[in-house]
């Protein structure tokens, strides 16, 4: 059956979160953060010091972390065991290991879960890299939103020097972090970076945040003027 749902994959810094979040306003919908969760689940790891090459001691610590989106005055928040953890999972270290702890199955199939779960709930606006793909394959409208690499790195350098985060970061080193997230994404083995045969390209190098909003809400009155 078709879900009242919007997937939106692509790459790291092509502004899925910030284009998702005001999607979901826009159609009272609820933003669903999927990266937040796999960042969390790399937090609880790494604060039990497991080694994050340690796949079992990794699964085990994502399965036992108690992981809720939250949205609080408007604000999309994340909690770990009660505590909220929306910043934490932000830093260097969470960001440089993340993409090694979401590649095991345990982790992904517990996130999922949790990920399914919300979009049974009513309208969701969704956002990683699978959700089309996998997560979500009956979502009404499937975006895959990307831009140029290095125009991707300069926003996200932007966008940390904004919020005080990675300042030891030059913008080469964003711009490379980037890449080398894409390239680790789009190679593993299990649901892939990958865009869905059914869902609509976006480029937004040259789009304005409006414009690739707009794009998204017309598309979606299109799609479902004749289905709700
Ligand atoms: O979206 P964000 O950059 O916060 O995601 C962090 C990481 O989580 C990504 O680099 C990717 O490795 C992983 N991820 C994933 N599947 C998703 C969402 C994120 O593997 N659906």
């Amino acid at each position: 059956m078709l879900q009242k749902a919007i997937a939106i994959d692509g790459p790291s810094g092509a502004g899925k979160s910030t284009i998702a979040r005001l999607v979901a306003d826009e159609l009272n919908f609820r933003y669903i953060d999927t990266g937040a969760m796999y960042r969390a689940c790399t937090l609880k790891a790494l604060r039990a010091n497991v080694d994050v090459e340690d796949e079992a001691a990794v699964t085990a610590a994502a399965e036992s972390a108690d992981i809720r989106l939250i949205a609080e005055n408007g604000l999309p928040l994340i909690f770990m065991d009660g505590e909220n953890i929306s910043e934490a999972i932000r830093g260097t270290e969470v960001t440089a290991n993340v993409s090694a702890v979401c590649r095991y199955r345990g982790v992904r199939e517990a996130m999922v879960l949790l990920q399914r779960g919300y979009a049974e709930d009513g309208g969701v606006v969704m956002d990683g890299r699978d959700i089309g793909t996998y997560v979500l394959p009956e979502a009404l409208l499937k975006v895959f939103l990307t831009a140029d690499a290095r125009e991707r790195g300069h926003r996200r350098f932007l966008e940390w020097r904004e919020k005080g985060i990675g300042l030891d970061m030059t913008e080469e080193d964003v711009i490379a972090d980037v890449i080398r997230r894409d390239e680790l994404d789009s190679t593993r083995e299990l649901n892939p970076l990958r865009r869905a045969d059914d869902a609509v390209l976006l480029d937004s190098t040259s789009m304005t945040i409006p414009e690739v909003c707009r794009a998204i809400i017309a598309l979606w009155k299109e799609k479902t003027a004749d289905v709700l």
